[in-house]
């Protein structure tokens, strides 16, 4: 078998068409969404999320500001800037990058976030919100995994999806949002004994993990889906995900390439939150 791509490319100019369309239509009332994106601190794999979620904002009608600090920026200066965004009426997303300095309590600062501008969906409000089913924001990566697959038209009710990986930022919303979608979900961790045995079950599989190859195609059902959300450097310093995509193609039915896949439907999501915060405002 050799599988179809979900391409994140062209599905992401899809969706972001679409709320450019109705981003200018909320300019043309005085309403235009804005994104506060806050950086704090020297790392380059953050500065080039930041700068992808900037450039998607002006491309897209959203006005975006961008505040850059210092590393040793305190805890209290950090969540000063966000309670004057919390209040500054131009402001409908606030997002601040992750991680941050070690000094910073992030689960502070982001329990600062006013819950009706938190777009990364990360506030334990969202968090709460999202669990018993009345979402008021996805969390980004995962709400773009879900327009992967309703993109294919996939029938997730009632399929058995396996989520590889359970941080707060994927894992678990991922399967949240499984789970309401009517899927059977089974949640594996670093711990899980014999990983194959639940992704050779899965349907749809999921793989958030930070570990290159961790999935083979010998542990992909076939003709399954396979979403893979990590991102990592091969040998090469390639960008590549968590799946053995060469092998993943030999035996899944869909599979989501990295680069390429995830990656620019989350920011295509971070997007469509800043844009349905502006509506709802
Ligand atoms: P994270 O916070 O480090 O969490 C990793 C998760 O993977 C943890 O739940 C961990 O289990 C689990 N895990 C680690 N080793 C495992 C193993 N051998 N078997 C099964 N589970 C294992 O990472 P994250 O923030 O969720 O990100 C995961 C990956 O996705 C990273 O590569 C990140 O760069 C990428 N990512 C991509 C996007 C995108 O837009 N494409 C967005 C966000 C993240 P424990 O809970 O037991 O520790």
């Amino acid at each position: 078998m050799t599988a179809k791509i979900i391409d994140g490319n062209q599905l992401s100019k899809q969706v972001r068409t679409e709320v450019a369309k109705r981003a200018a239509a909320l300019t043309a009332q005085g309403r235009q969404p804005g994104l506060a994106v806050i950086l704090v601190g020297d790392s380059q794999a953050s500065q080039v999320y930041v700068r992808n979620k900037i450039k998607a904002c002006e491309e897209n009608g959203i006005h975006s500001v961008f505040e850059k600090y210092d590393a040793s920026m305190t805890e209290a200066e950090l969540l000063a800037r966000v309670h004057a965004l919390n209040h500054d009426p131009k402001i409908h997303g606030i997002l601040v990058q992750l991680p941050l300095p070690a000094h910073i309590d992030s689960h502070k600062v982001i329990e600062a976030i006013a819950a009706e501008k938190d777009v990364d969906g990360f506030h334990i409000s969202n968090a709460g919100l999202l669990m018993t089913g009345q979402p008021l924001f996805r969390p980004c990566t995962p709400y773009g995994v879900m327009k992967m697959l309703e993109s294919i038209d996939y029938p997730v009710r009632g399929a058995h999806a396996v989520v590889v990986g359970a941080s707060n930022i994927v894992g678990k919303p991922q399967a949240m949002l499984l789970l309401q979608a009517g899927a059977t979900v089974t949640i594996c961790n670093s711990k899980t004994r014999d990983l194959g045995h639940h992704t050779r079950d899965a349907d749809i599989l999921v793989v958030a993990t930070g570990k290159r190859n961790i999935v083979t195609g010998d542990m992909i059902k076939p003709g399954a889906v396979v979403i893979d959300v990590g991102m990592n450097r091969d040998d090469a310093g390639k960008l590549c995900g968590d799946v053995d995509y060469a092998g993943a193609c030999e035996v899944a039915g869909w599979v989501t390439p990295v680069p390429g896949g995830v990656g620019p439907m989350t920011i295509t999501m971070l997007l469509v939150n800043t844009l349905e915060a502006a509506e709802r405002n």
